[in-house]
C-alpha cells in the first residue's frame, strides 16, 4: 500500500476523510457500510482515529485494514502515545506493520477520563516530536507520517509562535505532513502556513474541514479542542439552531464557501471530519474539488 509522501509525488492535491472506530458492533457494521459509500466519492485516502484508554484501539487497525484490503485506498492509522510505554508503542508498530499499515499520524494525545492525572514518566513518550522521532529510529522508512497542526495555536499552548516552533519539531523528528484541527476563520489558516514557513517547515500543511451540521454540539466540541467558533459562525447559526434541516444547508453552503477559498489560497487539498457519515461530505466536496 502506498505511503502518504509517495501519494504527494503524483497529486498537487488530496482529499481525505476521517474516521472514528464505533464503540458497538452494530456500530462497527454500519461504518463498514457508510466506508463503502465514502470509497465511491473516491478520496485519495482515508484516515482513522485512535482512542486514548478505550477498549476499542484494535478496533482502529481493523478499520485501516478493512479499507486498505477491501478498497485498496491509502488509509492513515492514527496513533496516540498516552498512557502507553514505549515498548507498547513499538510492538503496537510492529503488529500493525504485519497487517500491512504503512502510514501513522503520531500524536501525543490526552489523558482520556479515565485516567485524568496520568503524567509521562521515563518509559513514556511526552510529545509527539519524540514518537515521530521514535519512529523514524526503529523503523526507518517504513511508514508515512503524518502529525496534527494547530492553527490557533494548541490549547495549551496558545502562543501561536511557540506552538508553531513545536510543529517544526515534529517535522525534525520524521513527519512528512500536516493535518490541522478544524477552524472557521481561513486567515488563521493561511496565516499559519506562513508561520511556519517563514520557520522553515516546507511540508504539506492540509486544513481539517467539519461542516456544521448541529449548532449546539459544536460548541460543545469546539471547547473541549480549543477551536474558536468565530463570531460570523455565531451570527449565522446561532438564530437557526432549533431547525436542523436549516443549519444543515446552510452549514453545507459555509463549507463549501470555506473550502472553495482555501484552495483558491493555496490549501494542498481538503481533510474532512466526516463523524463517520457520508451526508453532507458528498455534497461538499462534489462542489469544492478542482
Ligand atoms: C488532525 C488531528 C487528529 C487527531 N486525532 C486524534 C486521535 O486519533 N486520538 C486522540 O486521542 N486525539 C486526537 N487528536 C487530538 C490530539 O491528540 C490533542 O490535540 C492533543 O492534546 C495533542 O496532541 P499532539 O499530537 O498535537 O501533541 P504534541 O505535538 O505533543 O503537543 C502537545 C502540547 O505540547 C506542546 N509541545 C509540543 N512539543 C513540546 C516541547 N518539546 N516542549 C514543550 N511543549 C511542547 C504543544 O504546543 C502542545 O501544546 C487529533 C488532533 C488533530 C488536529
Amino acid at each position: 500500500m502506498k505511503k502518504i509522501p509517495d501519494l504527494f509525488k503524483q497529486k498537487d492535491r488530496t482529499y481525505s476523510f476521517e474516521l472514528f472506530p464505533p464503540k458497538t458492533d452494530v456500530g462497527y457494521q454500519n461504518l463498514l457500510k457508510t466506508i463503502s459509500a465514502l470509497a465511491l466519492l473516491k478520496p485519495d485516502f482515508f484516515t482513522c482515529t485512535y482512542g486514548a484508554g478505550g477498549g476499542n484501539r484494535d478496533r482502529t487497525f481493523d478499520i485501516v485494514q478493512h479499507i486498505q484490503t477491501n478498497h485498496h485506498f491509502p488509509t492513515v492509522a492514527h496513533l496516540t502515545c498516552v498512557l502507553h510505554t514505549k515498548d507498547e508503542i513499538k510492538n503496537i508498530l510492529t503488529n500493525i506493520q504485519h497487517r500491512g499499515i504503512v502510514n501513522v499520524l503520531a500524536l501525543r494525545g490526552d489523558p482520556p477520563q479515565t485516567h485524568p492525572d496520568w503524567k509521562p514518566g521515563a518509559e513514556n513518550f511526552h510529545y509527539s516530536s519524540e514518537l515521530c522521532a521514535f519512529i523514524r529510529k526503529h523503523f526507518g522508512q517504513n511508514f508515512g507520517i503524518g502529525v496534527a497542526g494547530f492553527p490557533e495555536g494548541h490549547l495549551l499552548c496558545p502562543d501561536r509562535d511557540l506552538d508553531a516552533k513545536y510543529l517544526k519539531l515534529k517535522m525534525e523528528s520524521g513527519a512528512d505532513f500536516i493535518i490541522t484541527q478544524l477552524f472557521f476563520n481561513n486567515q488563521d489558516y493561511f496565516d499559519y502556513v506562513k508561520r511556519l514557513r517563514v520557520l522553515g517547515v516546507t511540508q504539506r500543511v492540509i486544513p481539517g474541514i467539519l461542516p456544521i451540521t448541529d449548532y449546539p454540539a459544536l460548541l460543545r466540541f469546539t471547547k473541549m479542542c480549543g477551536a474558536t467558533v468565530t463570531p460570523e459562525v455565531k451570527e449565522i447559526f446561532e438564530p437557526i439552531q432549533d431547525d436542523k434541516e436549516k443549519t444543515l444547508q446552510t452549514g453545507i453552503d459555509f463549507a463549501i464557501r470555506q473550502c472553495r477559498t482555501l484552495l483558491a489560497g493555496g490549501a494542498p487539498g481538503l481533510h474532512f471530519y466526516t463523524l463517520n457519515k457520508t451526508h453532507p461530505v458528498d455534497v461538499i466536496l462534489k462542489e469544492a474539488r478542482c
